[in-house]
């Protein structure tokens, strides 16, 4: 199987190459040239199957120049219990008859973000294996805050790769912060940047388009690459979880094989949601997919009128991970959606930039219509939505996946639709303490890591193992530097 450039589909490429390289260099996403689909009896030997074994059993679907003894290998060294504090890796839990959460936060950072970023290092060091790749690589991260210590964690002392990350100052909370400077492993850097999320993404795009650099890393043996949500190799262990949420399903009793689902995911890049595409492309029953967005609500908008627009004001809220106004991972959606049209989505993608806003065709919004559902929350909404999960169904949930919680129940309230549905739950509510607490009716004037103590106590539920640890762990890096010394970094880690 090949893989295509959104941009240019004439660009074909094997799945080791397209991994290797993340972005194409017309500026395109890499999808399938044609999609695998689930034979007849997957899914009944899918529900006996481990979680490890479903991840091989799809991901080799994609892979095919990946053995599947390498994908198992893969599968064990990312779905763990070293990595993951339940052996089920991603489990299903049921709050009533047609509602189901799908915890995506077991992993060792504690937000969803861990179910690709525990999977990429590897395909990436096989990739370069595959490719002939000689040379190191380098992974240079900005983040607000939840991809940083993921890809950390996921790259940490893994061969033939470096990791450096840059985060905003004063633009991350007391534990995202500690989590990341306190990172272990040989082979990674942290630093801060003063300025904001913008400066810092800026100053990292800049040292990724300079040649010279380019170079100079070249002569010392490496290359750069990026951890983010464009790399099919983050996408495609998305899908695995789509396909066991619904095996899982049929295992507890809840749906027979065949029966359709709906997927509510709380949306920011995009990313998680087109995972929950692709697994009903290759054959999974889904009915909608229902976009949930906080007070950022620009794919509600585009879901409900064909028009995307990011001239808009921004707003910093309280499930900041869907704080986005470019979601890029819609550019592989339009894609797929126009039977890969790829003049088409380079012209949406012109307007994109240049005026900030495409409107797409009418046959592309009618399917757009018919397979995706959208609502949107604001704060205020969010922490109701905690509240009332909580004292109807003694089940605490983050701010992101309250998100979810409440445009699921919107939706059913206009549509009548009552299919059995799951929310995908994107982080655990002891990583948004502060908001969590609040929605419970507490205020506390503490610290973010006496916040976590706090919330086990007024809750009654246990902090996840790694959130709790941090109190233990000591700063291991404490540079600052302003947006144009963060060059200076990566030589200076890189070229000894
Ligand atoms: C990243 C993130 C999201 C958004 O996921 P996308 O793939 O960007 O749509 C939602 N919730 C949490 C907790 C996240 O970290």
């Amino acid at each position: 199987m090949q893989y295509i450039s959104t941009r240019n589909s004439k660009i074909k490429l094997t799945s080791a190459e397209v991994i290797a390289m993340g972005l194409s260099h017309d500026g395109g996403l890499f999808v399938p040239e044609t999609l695998p689909v689930l034979k007849s009896n997957a899914v009944e030997a899918l529900c006996k199957m481990t979680y490890q074994q479903r991840a091989v059993y799809i991901m080799s679907m994609f892979l095919e120049d990946y053995s599947v003894d390498e994908l198992k290998d893969i599968a064990t060294k990312a779905y763990n219990n070293k990595n993951f504090d339940t052996p089920d890796i991603a489990p299903v839990r049921s709050i009533n008859e047609n509602t189901s959460f799908l915890e995506l936060w077991h992993g060792p950072t504690c937000a969803f973000k861990d179910m690709a970023l525990q999977v990429l290092p590897y395909f990436l060091t096989s990739a370069l294996i595959k490719t002939g790749e000689e040379r190191e690589v380098c992974i240079l991260t900005a983040t607000s805050g939840d991809t940083g210590k993921a890809a950390l964690e996921g790259f940490c002392d893994v061969d033939r790769t470096k990791i450096i990350v840059f985060f905003p100052k004063d633009g991350v909370s007391d534990i995202q912060k500690l989590q990341m400077t306190s990172q272990k492993g040989e082979n990674v850097n942290v630093c801060s940047v003063v300025g904001n999320f913008d400066d810092t993404q800026t100053g990292v795009k800049y040292i990724f388009s300079d040649e010279q650099l380019r170079e100079k890393l070249s002569e010392n043996g490496y290359f750069l690459s990026s951890a983010n949500s464009i790399n099919w190799g983050r996408l495609l262990p998305q899908i695995v979880y789509y396909v066991s949420a619904y095996c899982d399903l049929i295992n507890s009793g809840k749906i027979s094989n065949g029966d359709k689902v709906n997927f509510c995911v709380p949306t920011g890049n995009f990313g998680n949601i087109l995972a929950g595409y692709y697994a009903k492309s290759i054959g999974l029953p889904v009915s909608k997919l229902i976009c949930a967005s906080n007070s950022n609500n620009v794919l509600t908008d585009f879901i409900n009128t064909g028009t995307y627009n990011k001239n808009r004001d921004f707003y910093t809220t309280i499930s900041p991970s869907m704080d986005i106004l470019v979601s890029s991972n819609l550019e592989r959606l339009l894609f797929e959606i126009s039977g890969h049209n790829d003049k088409l989505i380079s012209g949406y993608m012109q307007k994109l930039n240049s005026g900030g806003t495409y409107t797409v065709a009418d046959n592309i919004y009618k399917t757009v219509a018919a397979d995706f559902a959208s609502g949107f929350c604001n704060d205020e909404q969010t922490k109701n939505a905690i509240s009332e999960v909580f004292k109807k169904y003694n089940y605490l949930i983050d701010t992101h996946t309250a998100v979810g919680y409440h445009v699921l129940q919107e939706y059913r309230k206009t549509s009548g639709d009552d299919t059995q549905a799951v929310i995908a739950s994107t982080a655990s509510p002891f990583k948004f303490c502060e908001a969590v607490l609040e929605a419970l009716g507490k205020k506390y004037d503490l610290s973010g890591l006496e916040l976590i103590d706090k919330l086990a106590e007024v809750s009654g539920v246990k902090a996840p193992l790694p959130l709790m640890s941090l109190k233990e762990q000591k700063e291991r890096f404490t540079q600052s530097v302003e947006k144009d010394k963060m060059m200076n970094v990566v030589e200076s880690f890189l070229i000894k």
